[in-house]
């Protein structure tokens, strides 16, 4: 039969098993870049009381639970503290138990770095009502408290307050997407209400940027929403969108689709594109380092005579609410590094016959803009006209064909 072990037998005896790792060498590790997972085992009351720089917060309790989320390669160099390095030596054993071959527990714990007089953090702490506003995301492992605090960081810039931009703010407001910028020129009209549910009757004539700022400052007061009350343009473009993440293209002209376009290739921004017309929806990211732009597809813009007119062409009220969501979808992927992107995947929404296709888009090496010798390098305001190019599978445009390959 075991013999009992009196509480500093069982620490002795730990101690005897594991590897320890004191505050200078840590600090070493650290200043020099060396990949290395520092974990703290604390509880949330003393985590919240400040941290090492860099380290993850994964509670004594939920160690042996959410270690292999945070690093499966048994081989990693993990550091675990707590307060004084007898918590952190358990842990480790325990880990070690499980077959991480590079845990450390650092001797003197938090305590001994602070004393030392190393740098450390404080926690950003959410509002009590934060809490509880954001707790369904948080309760998901894939946003978590870190997550929603990627997304009250980010800024996402939409152009246009119209069908996708309404649907697709609203949503990333709710979720708390930090900083909205919208860039619209229009004024709300009385057939603008069949889909922008931005607006509502008593905003006719209103601009659409004050209206939408309303609404969405009603759905979430966690967000600044930037007005831009302007016509965007080759002059404004850039300056507008340096200060943004993520740039939600809800535009329904071709001017704008190529000069958002071009503007997000040249500035290295990621964008959300959608498209509607009629009962037909499209969706697709462009991110030039990893796919397509719009312009390796369509290079230049169809003769104005040759595309369907906004007015002629209608659209079911509901559709851009389908595709303006998606749009918000993939924009929150994005910021929280989750999931696969629709980057180099048209995603075609046909709603008369209930269906979604996909279609890959392929880089285009001789695109004007983002290929290997671009011949557009500054920006260009084309003539106002209207209409979207659906890339239908049996029609699809002569000059995007090559880039278009049935998923
Ligand atoms: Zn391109």
């Amino acid at each position: 039969m075991a013999r009992r072990m009196t509480r500093d037998e069982l620490l002795a005896y730990v101690k005897s098993q594991i590897k320890e790792i004191d505050i200078k060498t840590l600090k070493e590790w650290v200043e020099s870049g060396r990949p290395v997972r520092i974990v703290d085992i604390r509880e949330r009351d003393e985590f919240e009381q400040g941290y090492i720089p860099g380290s993850k917060f994964i509670p004594r309790g939920h160690l042996e639970f959410q270690i292999e989320d945070y690093e499966p390669d048994r081989d990693a160099p993990i550091v675990l503290y707590c307060a004084g390095g007898v918590r952190s030596a358990l842990a480790a054993k325990a880990l070690q138990e499980m077959g991480y071959r590079n845990v450390y527990s650092l001797a003197g714990g938090f305590s001994a770095w602070k004393h030392a007089g190393l740098p450390f953090e404080l926690p950003r702490k959410m509002t009590d009502e934060q809490r509880i506003r954001y707790s369904r995301h948080m309760l998901i492992p894939e946003v978590g408290e870190e997550g929603q605090w990627k997304l009250l960081d980010a800024k996402v810039l939409l152009i246009g307050a119209g069908g996708l931009g309404s649907p697709a703010a609203m949503y990333l407001a709710a979720a708390g997407v930090g900083t909205l910028g919208i860039v619209d020129y229009d004024v709300v009209d009385l057939s603008n209400l069949q889909r922008q549910i931005l607006h509502g009757v008593e905003d006719i004539g209103r601009p659409k940027v004050e209206s939408a700022r309303e609404t969405l400052a009603s759905i979430n007061p966690d967000v600044k929403v930037v007005a831009y009350n302007t016509p965007l343009n080759s002059e404004n473009v850039m300056d507008i969108i340096k200060d943004y993440d993520i740039v939600v293209n809800g535009s329904d002209n071709f001017p704008t689709r190529y000069l958002i376009n071009d503007a997000c290739v040249m500035a290295g921004k990621p964008l959300v594109d959608g498209s509607i017309f009629q009962f037909e929806g499209q969706v697709t990211v462009y991110k030039a380092d990893e796919g397509p732009c719009y312009r390796c597809l369509f290079p230049t813009p169809p003769p104005p005579g040759e595309v369907p007119s906004c007015a002629e062409g209608g659209v079911l009220g509901v559709l851009p609410g389908v595709i303006g969501c998606l749009q918000a979808v993939e924009t929150i992927k994005l910021i929280l590094g989750v999931g696969r992107p629709l980057v180099g995947r048209l995603l075609l929404y046909d709603a008369l016959n209930g269906e979604f296709h996909e279609v890959r888009l392929r880089k285009n090496r001789n695109c004007p803009v983002c290929g290997e010798t671009p011949t557009i390098t500054e920006l260009i305001d084309y003539e106002e006209f209207c209409g979207v190019p659906l890339p239908r599978r049996e029609e699809e445009p002569a000059q995007a064909a090559h880039a278009l390959e049935v998923a």
